[in-house]
């Protein structure tokens, strides 16, 4: 509470205003300045990610209040790359990056997307080929479909880019791995072989310079692989603490959790603001002689429900940042992946339907910039899309909550999405059978037959109970 208020004050600043009248050139620079002055204020620090999640979510929900660009730039910076080094990185590797990121000297971004592949990380074609004779790693855009496209910070931004990539150790490809790859000197210079584009003008967020990246066989030094994990020896022995390649390239992906409870949290953060400003609105503004819009039993309808769902999320997120609060255990690191997953993608669908009847509600009055209504919808509108597209979430959640529950074998939850999408092709046809169908392929008949998930097998995730 009491960082949340120092913070808060700290917010009230005049830079911190909303400005609605910027280029996009003026607006990025101003959240670049925004966020060299919150980062120098150092109201917490990135190994907080990892030794105190409450206080590293307290610090950087608060910057959603004031504007989502500087949230999403600063949450590029310091949970996507502060604290994938921290999750992913040995103790020499924090340690020589994390004191000048907290402060804002060394900028950050994110490199998981390509233009290619962006639900399917797995299918990332950025290569890493290690070279023992030099003790380096080279890294390879083997064609622009490997770009890495969307990366927020990488236009113009960031100094660094935390790559996710391909490696390849003595011929053998061992999956994804992380590396710490520089994209310009302080003065802007670019890596020598490192090529950005700027993605352009977006429908919102666009005090974010999200920017496509090409590496042409750029070399980095061995330490510069993310070594938790995994290390490769100088003489190119490569070795891993977790064997198995699904469980590997699982943790090494893990560190987008906590950037889906912000955005979670953002979007609990959002709607709270909206239906302020709207249900404030409501009990003020009369229409038809001396009624309040208010109570206009359509009016209760929009707002009301919008308003209890705001607080069970509220709720539910904070539990799932008790759970990264308590010590982990593979029990849990699974449970937290999940709800989040989920609570991410309800979160931010929930959100966008609130805005929407907040802004209608308001009439007229709502479509002004000045209410903050309108801005949040197009900024915001991309939750539904990165750390996670929505959609893919809910499957992924679906899928992992039916094997932990037991219901389902390892070999049945990765064939959920085969059978998912069998059912959708024959719900056209017969309904029954193909719920049969799916019943037999779980040997699960008490959880799918259960009349709300035969109608809707998307209710799967919220019934997992059931099962
Ligand atoms: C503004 C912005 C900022 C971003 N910042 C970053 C960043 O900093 N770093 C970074 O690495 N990435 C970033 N991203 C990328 C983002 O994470 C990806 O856009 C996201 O993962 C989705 O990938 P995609 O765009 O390739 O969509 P696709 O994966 O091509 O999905 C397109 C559609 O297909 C559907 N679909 C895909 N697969 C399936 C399936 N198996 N079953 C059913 N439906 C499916 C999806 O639901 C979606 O509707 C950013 C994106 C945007 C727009």
């Amino acid at each position: 509470m009491e960082l949340r208020q120092k913070i808060f004050d700290f917010l009230k600043d005049p830079i911190y205003q909303p400005e609605h009248y910027l280029s996009i050139a003026d607006f990025r620079a101003l959240t670049r300045e925004r966020f060299a002055r919150f980062a120098a204020a150092h109201f917490f620090t990135i190994t907080d990610y990892v030794d105190n999640p409450r206080r590293f979510l307290a610090a950087l929900e608060c910057l959603a209040w004031a504007d989502y660009s500087l949230a999403i730039l600063s949450g590029v910076h310091y949970t996507l790359c502060g604290g994938t080094i921290t999750k992913l990185g040995s103790a020499a590797q924090v340690a020589a990056h994390v004191p000048a990121m907290d402060v804002g000297r060394l900028r950050g971004c994110f490199g998981m997307t390509e233009l290619g592949h962006g639900s399917d990380v797995a299918g990332i074609r950025t290569r890493a080929s290690y070279d023992a004779a030099t003790r380096e790693f080279v890294l390879t855009t083997p064609d622009d479909d490997a770009s890495k496209y969307w990366i927020g910070g990488a236009a113009g931004t960031a100094h660094i880019c935390a790559v996710f990539a391909q490696l390849e150790v003595a011929g053998r490809e061992e999956g994804v791995h992380v590396f710490l790859v520089p994209l310009r000197d302080e003065a802007g210079r670019p890596h020598p072989g490192v090529r950005t584009a700027d993605c352009g003008a977006k429908m919102g967020l666009n005090g974010v310079d999200n920017g496509q990246i090409w590496l042409d066989d750029v070399r980095v030094p061995r330490e510069a692989m993310l070594s938790r994990l995994a290390t490769v020896s100088p003489e190119g022995r490569y070795s891993s603490a977790l064997p198995d390649r699904g469980a590997r390239f699982g943790a090494t992906v893990g560190g987008l959790t906590m950037g889906r409870v912000l955005i979670a949290g953002a979007a609990v953060t959002a709607s709270a603001i909206g239906l302020t400003v709207a249900i404030n609105y409501a009990h003020a503004r009369p229409q038809f002689g001396d009624t309040l819009i208010g109570d206009y039993l359509t009016h209760q309808r929009r707002l009301y429900p919008a308003l209890a769902a705001t607080y069970a999320l509220h709720f539910a997120l904070d539990r799932v940042k008790a759970l990264l609060a308590a010590p982990p255990t593979p029990a849990r690191a699974k449970a937290i992946h999940v709800a989040s997953s989920g609570l991410k993608a309800a979160a931010s669908w929930a959100r966008i339907r609130c805005l929407q009847d907040c802004r209608e509600c308001c009439g007229g009055q709502g479509f002004a910039a000045a209410n903050r209504i309108g801005p949040l919808l197009n900024d915001m509108n991309v939750d539904a899309t990165f750390e996670g597209d929505n959609t893919v979430l809910m499957q992924q959640g679906a899928a992992a909550e039916l094997a932990l529950g037991g219901v389902l074998t390892r070999a049945g939850a990765e064939s959920l999405r085969g059978l998912v999408n069998d059912l959708c092709r024959r719900l056209g046809e017969d309904r029954g059978a193909a719920a049969r169908t799916l019943c037999a392929g779980f040997g699960c008949p008490d959880h799918l037959m259960w009349a709300p998930i035969a109608r809707d097998w998307t209710t799967a995730f919220k019934y997992p109970g059931k099962a």
